[in-house]
């Protein structure tokens, strides 16, 4: 078989949360900046079908695509480096293989056979790897392997990548293998053991890495790669280091310097010329220089973990840049907030964003800081079940609706202004049946956003049940609150706003998964833009 398409496979070793995703990522940047045209996939050893199911102590931030997929959060970091959409097609998991594996099974595709791990499941494996590369759409492909090498469950893929190696050809597919270079303070040194095993596991599976990429917080002197070149059959040149970083946009420079980009463009028989990273760099710039800061409360039910709301920190960085200030993010539990402490926590933030989220927990929280940040003037955005608590707020003390809610949290309430979507009453499967993916939004000529987005008609990512009861609508607006964007097709209010207050914005959609390095959302750059503007008030 050959192959125009050219596959660059990423796996890892010893430990998880190396960053493989971002070094992926980073990779890619270098790719595109010279001139190729590359997408990145992830396939993810779990059984579900996707991470639509698992909450963020799980699994972190589900991120969601243009086209509806409940995916890994590595893809947004895909998008945000690239600039590029991705699909359903860039996040594969077990379950989904084995659950189109076992379709075929009873439609009686493999009459006759036993259906096995090796052949069927590699097949649908290498099937989902080569669908990016046969669309005509790419260049190079960048498949992440989820998990660690010498896993179970990763086995099937591993496997899978042996073959393709084989089937493409030389040339035509290539190994990283991102690996620990740990150092013993104790020893006063730095350990190649542990990469050494892991290359080994991985040739157990008849895979040689190409090229391995060392995780280290300390520099990799000469001698310490010639010894891993040496253990792991590798050349010097492809032994990485992959340094902390202060920031994960500084990792393609880091890699620039490492010669990454030059030493895959080699073992790919592709041509490499000096990237251009110009606009990137820029960017990393201004996020470095800021020329002020601000201080922004991030009010949600999972602020512990730093990965479940990634996108929206993310969305920060690209917007903070952009204005040239420092966005210092202060999370605070929605839990630990009431009526009588709202001012000491709230007081002294120059914005506060209300998270999206599911379920009850935390959500009186939420409402009393939305309702503190509108009695005081502080810039508010609210995002998804953040906007839907502004409008209970709006409603419960401004309307005086005093039992207003949302039957996700009271079935009950006798004032259900946010209300399960005519569309979901149906719905009984738990897995994918979200309202999800982009949709179409008109916007209101004489309001914040549209003088923000600069356009009529804007498209953003969705993913709720619930929605604002349209019942409510008229005597919302006539208090002072205005529905100012709209789906054009079916009248669902996705934008709410104050007028009267500085810039009170709730939007059903997440902006935050269309921000990239290259594009910050418009949103954020107001929202991060107004809440200076409250500072120097
Ligand atoms: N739980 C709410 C709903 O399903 C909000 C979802 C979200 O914030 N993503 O409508």
């Amino acid at each position: 078989m050959t192959s125009t398409t050219k596959y660059i496979f990423v796996t890892g070793g010893v430990t998880s949360s190396l960053g493989k995703g971002i070094i992926a990522a980073s990779l890619a940047k270098l790719l595109q900046a010279q001139g190729y045209r590359v997408t990145i996939q992830k396939l993810d050893p779990y059984i579900n079908v996707d991470p639509g199911t698992l909450n963020p102590y799980e699994h972190g931030e589900c991120y969601v695509t243009e086209d509806g997929a409940e995916t890994d959060l590595d893809l947004g970091h895909y998008e945000r480096f690239l600039n590029v959409p991705t699909s359903q097609a860039n996040n594969v998991t077990t379950g989904r293989i084995y659950q189109s594996v076992i379709q075929k099974e009873r439609r009686g595709e493999f009459l006759g056979k036993t259906v096995q791990v090796v052949p069927h499941i590699t097949d649908e494996i290498k099937h989902r790897v080569q669908l990016l590369g046969k669309s005509g759409d790419f260049d190079i492909v960048i498949t992440e392997i989820g998990g660690t090498v010498g896993d179970i469950e990763s086995l099937p893929y591993i496997e899978a990548v042996r073959q393709l190696r084989w089937d493409l050809g030389e040339n035509n597919g290539i190994v990283i293998h991102l690996t620990l270079v740990p150092f013993l303070s104790a020893a006063g040194e730095l350990k190649t053991k542990p990469t050494q095993h892991s290359v080994k596991t991985l040739m157990e599976s008849g895979i040689q890495a190409d090229v391995l990429v060392c995780r280290t917080e300390h520099n990799l002197p000469k001698d310490l790669r010639k010894k891993l070149a040496l253990f792991c059959n590798v050349h010097e040149e492809a032994v990485i280091q992959s340094i902390d970083a202060s920031t994960i946009y500084d990792v393609p420079n880091l890699m620039l310097e490492q010669g990454l980009d030059k030493v895959v463009l080699k073992k790919l028989a592709l041509k490499s010329v000096t990237p251009d990273i110009t606009r990137w760099n820029k960017f990393v710039n201004r996020h470095k220089n800021p020329k002020s800061e601000v201080t922004i409360g991030l009010i949600g039910k999972y602020v512990e973990l730093q990965d479940s709301y990634k996108s929206i920190l993310e969305a920060f960085i690209h917007a903070g840049a952009e204005n040239e200030v420092k966005v210092k993010i202060e999370s605070i539990h929605s839990e630990y907030i009431n009526n009588d402490n709202a001012e000491l926590k709230l007081k002294h933030l120059d914005g506060v964003l209300v998270a999206p989220g599911f379920g009850e927990r935390g959500i009186e929280g939420k409402i009393d800081a939305v309702k503190y940040v509108r009695e005081h003037n502080i810039p508010f955005l609210g995002i998804c079940l953040g906007m839907q608590m502004a409008v209970i707020e709006y409603s419960r003390n401004v309307l005086g609706l005093k039992n207003a809610n949302s039957t996700e949290m009271d079935a009950n309430t006798s004032n259900p202004v946010i209300d399960l979507m005519e569309s979901q009453k149906a719905v009984t499967d738990k897995g994918g049946t979200m309202r999800l993916g982009a949709w179409a939004c008109e916007l209101k000529k004489e309001s914040t956003v549209h003088s923000i987005y600069k356009t009529d008609t804007i498209k953003e990512r969705h993913r709720h049940r619930y929605e604002f009861n349209s019942n409510y609508k008229e005597q919302l607006e006539n208090e002072g609150m205005v529905a100012t964007g709209l789906n054009p097709d079916t009248g669902l209010v996705e934008i709410v706003e104050i007028p009267s207050h500085p810039w009170f914005i709730g939007v059903q959609y997440h902006p935050e998964y269309k921000s990239t390095v290259a594009n910050p959302h418009p949103l954020f750059v107001a929202f991060v833009k107004a809440a200076l503007n409250h500072k120097k008030n």
